[in-house]
């Protein structure tokens, strides 16, 4: 009897639930668990992954097809058990789970459209080495280039300075060695505030901190910890040297970012302690580059994987030491089928790996602070105090800055220095309005407010990307008279570029309208900001993450309360992750004169006033306390569930036949509830709160199942969400 291989072919139809049996032919004998294969499936050619082997099978041996090749790389085996888990875990299938984990640039057809690129390299021979101990006859040319191979070691030919006629006349006396290898494509290297191979003494906190850590690495027992230090504690240097003590052993390194354009620096660090050594998984790179990276880590050259949610998946053997730094950050959380959530997976690749767990921030989450054992960093390693917060009142301004935020602004100009702003919103204002009806500019496709980008010319929404023009005249009525409401990072930005810009102070901006000036146009910005001697930087919630200028002694939040408006039980974590990170840019340099100002329309929120008072603890008990009488995460699972159609009826018909579907002891459904329209489509959804996390996906994948094969689940669109954010 020929060995089997039992095979999920690759394919996002929920419907199509594998794994199908195939008759492995001699050639094929070896395909193993991970292995690609091309395999004949109902009248077409699909790539599948072999999930397991078998010895025998229910389908008559008759009608056992064949597959018909291998497809290089393989997918380590323990990445198809990840894909197993995530396709569960996330109530999605086991096929979309393992088109997560496949090599980049397979998957998207039946061949891999990413080859191996090999160069010529020369490479010295020892009879190379000994002519140029003995003195053999050899020309002044000849002996310079084995002088430099012997130096330099291989070389790619063409930049070996010889040409090729003389390299293979070398060659064919046995003096080196000339053939075509493999080459990897490198990423670049971004060096912004890159810092030296060495590392420095640690200071005491640091040195307690790494202690437990090393003591569980050298334990070899899963175990989690959360490191949470302020800004600006040195937590990046605990990461390097746990790293360094896991390398030593033997074992790898997976290290997750929330957004590589806004970690250069702890990207950086990485490289310039570790070298090869580290590999950067991200989607800006070309695919050649990716796959290379790729290669290099399944077959060991590269021990340390740096990247972010999606470098979760990255083909690391012996896995010893998993970072998730700024673990506070949504970015985690992936936004398609699978939506999987990197933090959760990476935990659970760890606990299967038995390696240590370390996630970090200074301001970690409720769950994390729940679930992990904390260790501190209190101090900066600058030895400077956090700057000292103040909150500013905005029931009654009249203007987008108070009057407060424009003086201390007008004192950074003045001494040379520079200021960070986070306006929690891009484009010009937040909506236009008509003074005589009141009519709103919405978006034709979405139920909400069109926001107003005064460059382009156009009123965009931030949902579907629809734009039309900046009206003239109301639509309704004809009125001229049209009200612009709120400010964003183009306003802001416009404003101080009138009242403070100049050549010696310029003001930057730094959002998702700048980063479609595209690749690398976020690190051009960062790069700009930290070359200058003074200026501003305003920008969305991205100029608040990890970054590390020096010279910053003003830090600005425009509209504190924004997120606290969103209905939803993160709404405080949010705010105060947000002033608290912002506070920790501002005085780390310079003679550390810091200051922050919060402008907020709701000054007593606690979040807003236990981030002023730096008070994290008090923040996070009370936080856990308010979660535990609601029952929300950790103490509870949350699963969303969201159907969408044409008509507004079918969306909510199928959302309350899953809440009729659903048992779970304990759990709690909310809705269905109507939601904004998007993208044309009427939507539903259904919150289901379940105190038995594995029970409650059960049960709302089964629910979702069924509901989508029955009549009003054929005219609706369902989606499970566990965990959303
Ligand atoms: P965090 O990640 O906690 O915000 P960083 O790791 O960025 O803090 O450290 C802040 C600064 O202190 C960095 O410039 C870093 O190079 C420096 N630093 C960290 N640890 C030490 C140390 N033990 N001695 C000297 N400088 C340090
Ligand atoms: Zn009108
Ligand atoms: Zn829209």
């Amino acid at each position: 009897m020929p060995p089997i291989a039992r095979v999920e072919p690759l394919t996002t139809t929920r419907a199509l639930r594998g794994p199908f049996d195939y008759r492995l032919t001699e050639a094929l004998a070896d395909a193993d668990v991970g292995t690609l294969l091309r395999v004949p499936f109902a009248g077409r050619e699909l790539l599948g992954v072999v999930v397991e082997r078998a010895t025998s099978s229910d389908v008559p041996d008759a009608r056992l097809a064949e597959p018909h090749a291998r497809v290089e790389p393989a997918i380590p085996a323990e990445l198809v058990a990840l894909a197993r888990w995530i396709g569960e875990e996330y109530c999605s299938t086991f096929s979309r789970a393992l088109q997560l984990v496949l090599p980049p640039g397979a998957g998207r057809g039946v061949a891999p459209r990413v080859r191996v690129r090999e160069v010529l390299v020369a490479e010295i021979s020892e009879g190379g080495r000994a002519a140029l101990a003995d003195g053999a006859r050899l020309t002044a040319g000849q002996r310079a280039v084995l002088a430099r191979l012997a130096d330099e070691g291989p070389l790619a030919a063409a930049a070996s300075g010889a040409d090729h006629g003389s390299l293979r006349r070398l060659s064919s006396r046995g003096l080196l060695v000339l053939e075509p290898r493999a080459q990897r494509r490198r990423p670049a290297v971004h060096a912004v505030g890159a810092r030296s191979a060495h590392a420095p003494a640690l200071t005491a906190e640091q040195q307690a901190a790494l202690e437990p850590i090393l003591a569980a690495l050298a334990g070899g027992e899963a175990s989690r910890f959360l490191l949470h230090g302020v800004t600006g504690s040195g937590k990046t240097e605990v990461y390097l040297q746990a790293a360094e003590a896991a390398l030593n052993a033997g074992r790898s390194v997976l290290v997750l970012v929330p957004e590589i354009a806004l970690a250069p620096q702890t990207v950086a660090r990485f490289q310039a302690r570790f070298g090869d050594t580290v590999a950067v998984l991200h989607s800006q790179l070309g695919q050649g580059e990716r796959y290379d990276e790729w290669l290099r880590l399944a077959g060991g050259e590269a021990r340390i994987a740096v990247g972010p949610r999606s470098a979760v998946f990255a083909p690391l053997a012996d896995l010893g030491l998993v970072i998730v730094d700024e673990e506070h950050e949504p970015a985690y959380k992936h936004e398609g089928d699978p939506r999987y959530d990197a933090r959760r997976v990476a935990a659970y690749r760890a606990q299967q790996a038995r390696a240590v767990l370390l996630n970090g921030s200074a301001t970690p989450r409720p769950e994390s602070v729940h679930a992990l054992s904390r260790i501190r960093l209190t101090r900066r390693v600058d030895g400077r105090p956090l700057p000292p917060v103040e909150v500013l009142d905005m029931r009654d301004a009249r203007h987008p800055l108070h009057p407060t935020t424009r003086e201390a602004l007008g004192d950074v100009q003045r001494a040379g220095r520079k200021a960070i702003l986070l306006v929690n919103r891009r484009g010009w204002s937040n909506f236009l309005s008509c003074r005589h009806c009141g009519h709103v500019w919405s978006c034709p496709q979405c139920d909400v407010a069109l926001v107003l980008h005064q460059r382009d010319g156009a009123l965009a929404c931030h949902h579907c990307g629809h734009r039309e023009r900046i009206p003239q005249s109301c639509t309704e009525c004809h009125s001229s008279s049209v009200a612009r409401h709120g400010a964003g990072t183009e306003r802001i930005e416009t404003e101080l570029l009138e009242a403070l810009g100049d050549p010696d102070f310029p003001i930057l901006r730094l959002d998702a309208d700048t980063a479609r000036g595209g690749k690398g146009a976020i690190a051009r910005v960062l790069e700009r900001f930290d070359r200058a001697r003074a200026g501003v930087l305003v920008g969305t919630q991205m100029v608040a993450k990890g970054h590390d200028f020096p010279d910053v002694t003003l830090g600005v939040v425009l509209d504190a309360d924004q997120t606290l408006r969103f209905p939803d039980f993160r709404a405080e974590e949010r705010t105060f992750a947000l002033v608290a990170q912002l506070a920790g840019r501002a005085g780390r340099g310079g003679d550390g004169h810091g200051r922050v100002l919060v402008q907020t329309l709701t000054p007593d929120a606690p979040s807003i006033a236990a981030a002023a008072r730096h008070d994290a603890d008090g923040f996070l008990a009370g936080e856990l306390e308010r979660r535990r009488a609601l029952a929300y995460p950790p103490f509870a699972s949350l699963i969303r569930v969201t159907c969408s159609a044409d008509d507004a009826g079918d969306a909510s018909a199928a959302a309350q036949a899953v809440r009729e579907r659903i048992s779970v002891p304990g759990a709690m459904a909310l809705g269905p509830a109507p939601l904004f329209r998007l993208r044309g489509r009427e939507r539903s959804q259904l919150v289901v709160k379940a105190p038995q996390r594995r029970a409650a996906i059960a049960s709302v994948a089964a629910a979702v199942d069924a509901v989508a094969r029955s009549a009003v689940g054929r005219r609706v669109q369902l989606s499970a969400d566990v965990d959303p954010q």
